[in-house]
This record gives C-alpha cells, structure tokens and sequence, in this order.
C-alpha cells in the first residue's frame, strides 16, 4: 500500500511514502540536488509575489522542463495576505502568469486559497484551463467543495478539514496532505478513511489511482 502526500514542504521524506515537496522557484535547484529522488511542485506562492517576477517567472518556465518537477504550485490568491487593494491585483497577475506555464507545459496546477474561491474559478475559467487543478489544504465548507468539484477540479484535505465537505467530494477526486505540519500522511489516511466509511487500504488504492491519472502521463518535452 503505497500513501501519497500530494502537497508537503518538509524535504525529508518518510520512508514508504510518495510525496511531492512544493518549492519556489529560486529554492528548487539547491534541493533537487541535495535531495534527487523527490517529486517537487514549483510556484511563487501568493504570500511571495513582488513587483518584479519576470526573472522568476522565466525560472519558473524553464524548471519545469525537469522530469522530476510534476505540477505548478502552490500558487493562487491570499486575501488576508493582500491587505490592500493593490497587493491582491499584483496577486491576479502573477497567478495568471503562472497558469499560462501550467497551460504551455501541460502540467497539473496546485491551488493556495484563501478567501478567495471565486476569483480563482473566474480566472481558471478566463485562461480556459482545462489542466487538472487541486485546491489544496481545503478546510471550507460542503457547499464550496461542490462548487469547485462541479468545475471539474480536485480537493486536498490535510488534518484540519470539514468532514461534511470531504463526504462531499466524490472519492476520484480526493487528495491527503501534510502541508507545513508536522501530521503523519498515515494518520490523515486514518482519519480520512473513518470520515469517508472505507478502509484505509481502500484510500489508498483510490488515492493512488487518481495519482496515476493526473501525474503519470508521458510528460510534454518542450525543446
Ligand atoms: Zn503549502
């Protein structure tokens, strides 16, 4: 039975597990050499948007072509973080920035948000994104995760999460995480799979299959 972690910033890895370690891009190329066998996202984080990314976002395109580089992310929209007006407009266009990588590069696309669900939709649906999407860490409520399943996109549950909300997301588009917590994936599969009234060997193989689907496919070589 193999778990995944789809989305944790810890770079050491428990043994057994399958976790994809999200990094910015300016980060990525010290720890994949440090750490060579592990699976990474790369995104600028809405917490890290500046004026000036364009440096970064060209990063960003090209460390995707790595085979060990698997999504884009976490990137989305923040609104306890964008204080201001302006800082949430700078948020837009470096999100949008990056969806249109994802969209080049054909690579599945995980989503930091925070008060800010239908900005996100509107802009998946403004860039015509038809990339698989997961929002991660999801802790809102049932009526939003149908919202956004009903789009076609996938949720990731850590530790914290609403119970109706994960009953609610059919089992093909569920994710576990850890994210920045010290929680063992093992214990979220537990908890999961009681919430979810299947066994844990169950979610895994359900878990893993959705894996398979979205991040197994012959990976686009860009020259
Ligand atoms: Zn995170």
């Amino acid at each position: 039975m193999k778990l995944i972690d789809i989305h944790t910033h810890k770079t050491e890895q428990e043994s057994g597990i399958l976790s994809v370690t999200s990094v910015e891009p300016d980060e990525y190329t010290d720890l994949q050499s440090r750490f060579a066998e592990r699976l990474f996202s790369i995104g600028i984080h809405p917490w890290n948007v500046k004026i000036d990314l364009d440096d970064m976002l060209n990063m960003l395109s090209d460390l995707t072509k790595n085979s060990n580089v698997l999504a884009i992310g976490e990137i989305g929209l923040d609104k306890l973080k964008a204080a201001e007006q302006e800082t949430f407009a700078l948020q837009k266009k470096i999100f949008e920035a990056q969806l249109e990588i994802a969209k080049e590069r054909k690579l599945p696309i995980i989503i930091h948000n925070v008060k800010s669900t239908s900005e996100i939709l509107s802009a998946l649906t403004k860039h015509k994104i038809t990339n698989p999407v997961i929002f991660h860490g999801f802790r809102l409520k049932k009526e939003t995760a149908e919202q956004i399943v009903s789009k076609g996109h996938y949720l990731s549950f850590g530790k914290l999460h609403n119970e109706k909300a994960m009953q609610a997301t059919p089992l093909d588009r569920l994710f576990l995480e850890t994210d920045n917590s010290d929680d063992e994936i093992s214990e979220i599969y537990e908890s999961a799979a009681k919430t979810l009234g299947i066994t844990k060997t169950n979610l895994a193989k359900i878990i893993e299959n959705n894996y398979t689907r979205l991040f197994c496919n012959e990976k686009e070589k860009p020259e």
